[in-house]
């Protein structure tokens, strides 16, 4: 009988697909073969490991041991060592203390590149995140001293909605509008929700918040739930980020000792708590009620709405559900005032927002720069120019589930007004930036497979849908397909766009959609000719003809 000792799981999300994880998961399939060892171990992919800043990762269990990034031609030496003379192949780990690399690096580039604008990153890798004191020191826990002991929840309110702060998860939605409805609420008692859970493939901006400054988080949260009359928190974080999870439960630990959280908050008789809740590895717990529901110990399915969660979210109560890097800006806010804050970015979308770059460039990472910047100063000044000098071809922004523009818009300001006037979305906050070697095709087919491995499959259009467009696109890939194919491509994606449950299927066809709009020619030239004009795919059989 088979014994199963170790389990191999290799990141299957777009960026790891793009950097070869299918050609790694073959190597290791290979390798494991050569070293006999195929009735003892499995080899899977999963479609969203994590730890964004190492691509492809391998995971190996039980041990849990993190490679990455590993390229296919590092199969055998990891097989060897790890699997077949059980040691660590120290070579290939993924960095340990990922924050402090990652800090370093950002540290390394100050004076070097032109200033960024740091709010929410301010304290990151200049303060030991481990220490109260410290964050005491460069000024925190200020601005909840100031909101409890000098303002009523009312003003704190409307402190946040004059700043114009809107959410940064994806939607933009204006978060002060978001408290009041909470606040305003009827029913107790009333919970405030970190959203952690940052799964969007290309995105860690939030893992770099919460490992560089926890403090700032769980200030929000006080100052959040104060505002909107809430005592009990959750922070709901995805389950790989364990140094964030651990600083998280440090801070709330130094916190409450500290009579910063806990009972009677500086003497104010406002009481809240924090509990941290961990995710199992589900990219539909990044919506909210899919996560509210994972909290209340049911499957990670959205729910239908309305309701809404300000009024009916965790245990069917009033609840604030923020992202990570929307509640970081709230300290600063009310620290230093909504005007303040307003004399950052653009008038419709003040404030700072911090990116993670992508893609073909010299300079991969995150930055955080007042919004209005333009996609060319991002590539010019801070990634660094193109890699190897190549002409940019399209950009996705937001993530997976983001547009797909094309170079022509690498001027429009990047705020949510200009962008959404020019059909595109701002999203998270990743932004991969493709060169002329990228296939249009392909891209929407990586991105396809995410989304049909992702489906919850509560809903037929997304559950069906996905499945559907992913085999077309493979069609394409493999000139197979036929021109009336696009037509039900376009059908699907407005089905899934329309009669969708939740946000994953409404948007799960955008990159798709966008391809057709900007490169349909490119698209067509697989079908009509069966070439691949990026000469990225296979093309393995002839075209069909059209
Ligand atoms: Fe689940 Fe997709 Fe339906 Fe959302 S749209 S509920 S992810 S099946």
């Amino acid at each position: 009988m088979k014994t199963i000792r170790s389990m191999v799981i290799v990141s299957g999300d777009p960026v790891s697909l793009q950097r070869g994880a299918s050609e790694l998961m073959q190597a290791l399939q290979k390798e494991i073969k050569a070293f006999d060892l195929a009735d003892e171990i499995t080899v899977a992919m999963a479609s969203d490991l994590g730890r964004h800043d190492a691509l492809p990762l391998v995971v190996v269990y039980p041990d849990a041991v993190v490679y990455g990034p590993v390229q296919p031609s590092q199969a055998r030496l990891l097989v060897e060592e790890h699997l077949y003379k059980g040691r660590v192949a120290e070579a290939l780990l993924a960095p340990v203390r990922e924050l402090s690399g990652t800090i370093a690096w950002l540290r390394a580039r100050k004076g070097t590149l032109p200033a960024e604008q740091r709010i929410v990153l301010r304290r990151a890798g200049l303060i030991d995140p481990e220490s109260i004191d410290d964050y005491i020191l460069h000024d925190g826990y200020q601005a909840l001293g100031k909101a409890l002991t000098t303002m009523t929840p009312a003003e704190v309110i409307d402190e946040i909605t004059r700043s114009g702060l809107q959410g940064r998860g994806g939607a933009g939605f204006p978060t002060g509008r978001k408290w009041s409805f909470v606040a305003g609420a009827p029913g107790q008692p009333k919970y405030v929700i970190c959203n952690a859970d940052e799964s969007e493939p290309g995105t860690f901006k939030d893992r770099l918040i919460l490992e560089g400054d926890p403090h700032s988080i769980i200030e929000a949260m006080v100052i959040a739930a104060y505002a909107v009359g809430a005592s009990e928190g959750y922070i709901y974080i995805r389950g790989e980020y364990t140094l964030a999870y651990q600083r998280l439960e440090k801070a709330i630990q130094q916190a409450e000792e500290y009579g910063l959280l806990g009972d009677d908050i500086f003497g104010t008789g406002f009481h809240f708590k924090i509990h941290i809740h961990s995710g199992a590895g589900a990219y539909i717990c990044g919506e909210e009620t899919a996560l509210i529901e994972s909290i209340e110990g049911k499957r990670g399915e959205p729910r239908a709405r309305p309701p809404y969660p300000p009024t009916k979210g965790l245990w069917g109560k009033p609840t604030l559900v923020n992202n990570v890097e929307t509640l970081a800006n709230v300290p600063p806010i009310i620290r230093s005032g909504a005007d303040w804050y307003r004399s950052f970015g653009t008038p419709s979308s003040p404030g700072t927002k911090v990116y993670t770059i992508l893609g073909n460039v010299n300079n991969t990472g995150l930055i955080e720069v007042p919004m209005g910047i333009t996609l060319r100063e991002v590539i010019t000044i801070y990634a660094q120019g193109m890699r190897d000098g190549r002409p940019l071809k399209l950009f996705q922004s937001g993530g997976s589930s983001g547009s797909i523009a094309p170079a022509s818009l690498q001027d429009t300001p990047m705020d949510f007004e200009s962008f959404r006037k020019a059909g595109v979305s701002l999203g998270s906050g990743a932004l991969l930036i493709c060169d002329d070697r990228t296939c249009v095709v392909d891209l929407a087919k990586v991105l396809m497979q995410f989304f049909r491995f992702e489906s919850c499959g509560k809903c037929t259009p997304c559950r069906v849908g996905t499945q559907r467009s992913y085999e077309i696109l493979t069609a394409i890939t493999e000139g197979t397909a036929r021109l009336e194919d696009l037509d039900e491509l376009l059908r699907l994606g407005e089905a899934m766009e329309t009669l969708s449950n939740c946000g994953l299927g409404q948007t799960a066809a955008v990159p798709t959609r966008d391809i057709l709009k900007h490169f349909r020619a490119e698209v067509e030239a697989h079908i009509r000719l069966g070439v691949c004009p990026s000469g990225v795919c296979p093309m393995e059989k002839a075209a069909v003809p059209v």
